[in-house]
């Protein structure tokens, strides 16, 4: 899979898509991540790519020619048309599911804005989809297109030891994941509860099925509408919750 992350500001988005996972999975060949400086597009002498918004108001807004030709440049070097996302607080929220649709892509673009954002020209001419990472506003686009990154890199084939290691965390089902433990067994007084280390692996799945759904219950209830939930699942909430109310 190919990103392409679009932005004034590429020194700081390679600074984070070459370390860690995302970093090894791209000198492996499982990724091709670039960041395209939307500056080098230009056409003005004193190389400016932002001016102030007609009708008045705060700040400066990134102008359309830049982008536009950074755009153009793109698909003519790759020679398709990739998927581009506008990294925005005025997007659709993202989610697990949306991010693991597009990990199945071959190439997407990434657009980041910056200052006040971008004349609208260009997003109504070129721009397929806006995704926000949350109901706030940050200074530029480059922290969404890499949260973004990471989180559809991490379901590329092969970027984890198997889909396992992604399909079993929070969101992907619908619900949080339980509770986890490593080694030491006991630390600070406290111990593992002991169908972890009781090597019964039907019980070990039933108790961490149960913790997931209680998480999600006590912090999430919101999920459970929309969660995967089988008969026995939402016998095990109603346990769960009648277990609350008699706490109080
Ligand atoms: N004036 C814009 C508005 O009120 O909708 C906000 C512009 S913001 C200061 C600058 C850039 O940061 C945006 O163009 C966008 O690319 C990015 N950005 C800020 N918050 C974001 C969020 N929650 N999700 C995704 N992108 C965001």
């Amino acid at each position: 899979m190919r990103i392409d992350i679009l932005t004034l500001f590429p020194e700081m988005c390679r600074a984070v898509y070459s370390e860690s996972i995302v970093g090894r999975a791209l000198s492996r060949g499982l990724l091709e991540i670039n960041a395209v400086n939307i500056r080098d597009y230009t056409q003005d002498k004193h190389n400016r790519v932002d001016d102030t918004p007609y009708g008045g108001g705060m700040g400066m807004l990134m102008q359309a020619q830049p982008i536009y030709d950074c755009w153009r440049a793109l698909c003519r070097e790759s020679g398709d048309r990739p998927h581009l996302i506008y990294l925005s607080p005025q997007g659709k929220l993202l989610t697990q599911q949306r991010a693991r649709e597009l990990s199945e892509l071959p190439h997407l673009a990434l657009l980041c804005g910056h200052y006040e954002g971008i004349d609208e020209r260009v997003l109504e001419e070129i721009v397929d989809e806006e995704i926000s990472i949350g109901d706030y506003v940050l200074t530029g686009g480059e922290l969404p297109a890499l949260v973004l990154t990471d989180c559809i890199a991490r379901m590329v084939d092969g970027v984890l030891p198997n889909e396992e290691a992604f399909s079993r965390e929070s969101h992907y089902d619908g619900l949080l994941e339980h509770p986890q433990y490593t080694k030491p067994y006991e630390w600070n007084g406290k111990t593992v509860p002991e169908v972890l280390v009781s090597g019964h692996h039907a019980n070990i799945e039933a108790w961490k099925r149960r913790e997931s759904l209680r998480r999600t219950l006590e912090r999430r209830p919101d999920l459970l509408e929309a969660a995967e939930l089988t008969d026995k699942d939402r016998k095990i909430l109603e346990k769960l919750q009648k277990e609350d109310e008699t706490l109080f």
